[in-house]
């Protein structure tokens, strides 16, 4: 799912999206003249291989994430949220997600066999 930055305004944005067992839901609205806030959950499950027997299993996912876009190089550094600096004045809400999975999957995971 894509979105044209101009496109948010003050009245916030609904979005869902899903991958695979995920769901990636929330609001986008404009925050200042160069900023978007996107506020949204992700949440379900995530096959991951358990770090300690390299088993895959089931992980479940609910996270909240909060961040700030920005359209091209964002320039007032003072935000107090990470920001997302994007390309071509488009929010692709799948990269989006894609790169917070990735950053899920940094984790360190262990499976409920290895857990107890
Ligand atoms: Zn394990």
């Amino acid at each position: 799912m894509k979105i044209g930055f101009v496109k948010v305004g003050t009245q916030p944005i609904n979005f869902e999206i899903s991958k695979e067992k995920l769901i990636f839901s929330g609001t986008l609205v404009k925050f200042s003249r160069s900023l978007i806030e996107l506020e949204a959950k992700i949440t379900g499950s995530l096959i991951m291989p358990c770090d300690i027997c390299a088993e895959d299993f089931d992980s479940s996912v609910n996270e909240s994430v909060k961040f700030h876009i920005s359209d091209g190089i964002c320039k007032d550094g003072d935000s107090e949220y990470d920001i997302i600096e994007i390309d071509n004045s488009i929010i692709d809400l799948d990269e989006i997600l894609d790169s917070e999975v990735e950053l899920f999957k940094s984790n360190y995971f262990s499976c409920p066999e290895c857990k107890n």
